[in-house]
């Protein structure tokens, strides 16, 4: 199963409409929770707005694919605009698919963007399209979360590996040298 992240970020807006062009990719799919906002944070903030700003100037695409349900959304949507997939079921490919068709690319020039391997990451990688992972902005403490996030460790541990540890990679308790 293919879960290593493609690239990561320790928070979304260090990915720069020239690192994205840089590898060939003129549309990003991302989530909303725990990527862009968490949970609580009903609205996009200005530094989200200013972000996306600077990527619409690039000529790059955007839309919101989202496991969460359709209310949480639409509100966060509702000044943004953009083409929006709540209750997508992520890794899922339905959503993926129809987001890109709403956008007119193609898996070849599109990435992913979210927090979550086993669902964000997985989405992507499966239909061939680069994981773009940041760590969540605050992470639910449940035990499934906790479960999750250890599931994920493994596949952290990797990329720090190839690629070099950054300190926010502590979230999954992975430390340098190990
Ligand atoms: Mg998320």
């Amino acid at each position: 199963m293919k879960l290593t992240p493609t690239h990561m970020f320790a928070r979304y807006d260090d990915i720069t409409p020239a690192f994205l062009q840089s590898i060939g990719i003129r549309a990003l799919l991302i989530d909303i929770d725990n990527t862009l906002a968490p949970y609580e944070q009903p609205e996009p903030d200005d530094r989200l707005r200013a972000w996306l700003e600077s990527l619409r100037r690039a000529g790059i695409l955007a839309a919101l694919v989202s496991n969460n349900h359709a209310p949480r959304v639409k509100t966060f949507n509702a000044s943004l605009g953009l083409p929006a997939y709540a209750d997508s079921r992520k890794p899922f490919k339905k959503n993926m698919l129809r987001a890109m068709q709403a956008l007119g690319v193609t898996p070849g020039e599109t990435a992913v963007l979210g927090d979550q391997l086993l669902t964000d990451a997985y989405a992507g990688l499966r239909l061939g399209m680069p994981a773009l992972i940041v760590p969540p902005i605050r992470d639910k403490t449940t035990p499934f979360f906790r479960f999750k996030r250890l599931c994920e460790r493994p596949f952290i541990r990797r990329y720090a590996r190839q690629h070099g540890w950054q300190d926010w990679m502590s979230f999954w308790h992975v430390h340098p040298g190990k």
